[in-house]
């Protein structure tokens, strides 16, 4: 028989699980109400590109941020949709566990991660978010609440829902695999001049497994760092990049480093990995004023959204007689064995720095996602740039944009659909799988009450 204690516990979660169902079923008579088509209503996006305004009604699921179970036996985690990482991190760390990949900006969520793709310095071993997902329970656009798992009825929607960007239906509670953790994370930040040298030394740790995680930052060329980070149960002292010191110029600046791994996980969020000197937020005087709460990418989002809004960086470059620039935030995917190539295209036709590279390879027995297939036995290295470049006279909008979905096309790559895109349609569903997303289209969506993916990545519907 349960004890006292463990037997009120079994009771509050069998609550929290009513109570989800309760939430579910009133998601879905708000759909059955609403007419034409739908969109999420949310608080929080970590979504780059700038939609069109819409009249098209929201589908409120602010409710839907409850962590409905850790279970540190099975080492798995059932949380709600709109649960955001940091909630998760801090519900699993008590228990010595986390996530196997949590993607670095604290609002993200477990459903917009899985729908979006989500990838961190443990993907060289875990895969993407969506591969440690054992189940979904999903309102389709058809207006259904069915259940996804790889070996039931649903396993193409559980399958083909990572990179539909809620095309097919809204995740409302996942359950997720979950890996222990050691206290610390020690830190090994090691610097190539030679680009060559630079990705094989990337191959080989990501080979040998000697680090639990590799990531990397590249400042220019001769200057690109591999961070090695390894769990470990102590530390002679920890570092503290959530106020005054910054993450990533630390990395030029000491070979070997400690973190907490609460600390570890949230290390490029303070500055939004370097994003925050648009800001004017990387001096000493501004942070401390600020103070830890403000320093953090949804602040920074915010600030983001409302320079969307008034145009206000725009103007400020026209006052100051100054070239127009074009926005360039994306996260791209290219073969390890293309990588040298792609950073010599990079560094010629693109002056952003710094780029965040991180490994990835689909988890050993892993499923491929038909919406963003995998070679499963190839390892891809992710780049992330995200500023803006200066704009020759005569020069279109999207220049370098283009020339960077040409060139990781070229080099069989492809990209994230968080931020803008401008394929044509024709080469869209060539890259990402338009005969798999028209059979799930059809299956759970038939009537279009969710945008098509490829209105909603490239046409900003
Ligand atoms: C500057 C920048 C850097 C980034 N860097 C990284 C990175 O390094 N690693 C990484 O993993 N990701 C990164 N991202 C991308 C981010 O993970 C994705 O944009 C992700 O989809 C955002 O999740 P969100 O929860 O904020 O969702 P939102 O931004 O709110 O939504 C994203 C999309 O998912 C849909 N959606 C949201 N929730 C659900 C749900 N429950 N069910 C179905 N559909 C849903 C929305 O309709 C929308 O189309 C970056 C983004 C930016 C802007």
């Amino acid at each position: 028989m349960a004890s006292g204690e463990s037997g009120i516990r079994a009771t509050a979660r069998l609550v929290r699980f009513a109570e989800h169902e309760a939430r579910a079923e009133a998601l879905r008579a708000q759909l059955a109400g609403l007419h034409g088509t739908i969109r999420l209503a949310k608080r929080t996006s970590n979504l780059f590109r700038a939609r069109t305004t819409t009249s098209t009604p929201g589908l409120d699921v602010s409710g839907f941020t409850h962590v409905l179970d850790v279970d540190p036996l099975a080492r798995t985690a059932e949380v709600e949709g709109m649960v955001t990482y940091e909630q998760l991190v801090d519900a699993t760390l008590p228990h010595g566990l986390m996530p196997l990949v949590v993607p670095q900006l604290k609002t993200i969520t477990l459903g917009g991660a899985v729908t979006g793709l989500g990838i961190e310095s443990s993907s060289f071993r875990n895969g993407l978010v969506h591969e440690s997902v054992l189940e979904m329970e999903l309102l389709t656009g058809d207006g259904r609440i069915v259940v996804a798992r790889a070996d039931n009825e649903h396993s193409d929607l559980f399958h083909g829902f990572p990179n539909s960007y809620g095309t097919l239906g809204y995740a409302l509670r996942l359950k997720i695999e979950l890996e222990p953790v050691k206290p610390y994370v020690r830190l090994d930040h090691v610097r190539y001049e030679n680009t060559e040298e630079y990705f094989a030394a990337l191959d080989e740790a990501c080979r040998t497994g000697s680090a639990d995680f590799v990531d990397g930052t590249v400042f220019g060329p001769g200057e690109q760092y591999l961070t090695l980070g390894t769990f470990t149960t102590s530390a002679p002292a920890t570092s503290d990049y959530t106020w005054l010191d910054i993450y990533y110029k630390s990395i030029r600046e000491r070979e070997t480093d400690h973190l907490t791994v609460r600390d570890y996980l949230w290390r490029w969020d303070t500055d939004w990995f370097w994003c925050s000197r648009a800001f004017g937020v990387q001096s000493r005087l501004p942070r401390l004023l600020l103070g830890r709460k403000l320093l953090r990418s949804s602040v920074y989002w915010k600030l983001v959204a409302l320079d969307r809004r008034f145009g206000i960086a725009a103007k400020i470059l026209k006052l100051r007689r100054l070239p127009p620039e074009e926005t360039v935030v994306q996260d791209i995917e290219v073969p390890l064995s293309r990588a040298a190539e792609f950073l010599d295209f990079f560094r010629r036709e693109i002056p952003i720095s710094p780029v965040w590279i991180c490994p990835l390879k689909q988890r050993p027995g892993g499923a491929n996602s038909p919406l963003y297939e995998m070679e499963p036995e190839t390892r891809y290295v992710n780049f992330g740039f995200w500023s803006a470049v200066p704009l020759d006279p005569g020069e279109e909008p999207d220049t370098h944009n283009r020339l960077i979905e040409a060139e990781v096309t070229r080099l069989g790559g492809r990209k994230s659909l968080y931020s803008d895109s401008f394929y044509t349609e024709d080469e869209f569903w060539r890259l990402y799988n338009g005969d798999a997303y028209r059979k799930l289209k059809t299956a759970y969506d038939p009537d279009g009450r969710l945008l098509d993916l490829y209105a909603k990545c490239v046409r900003r519907r």
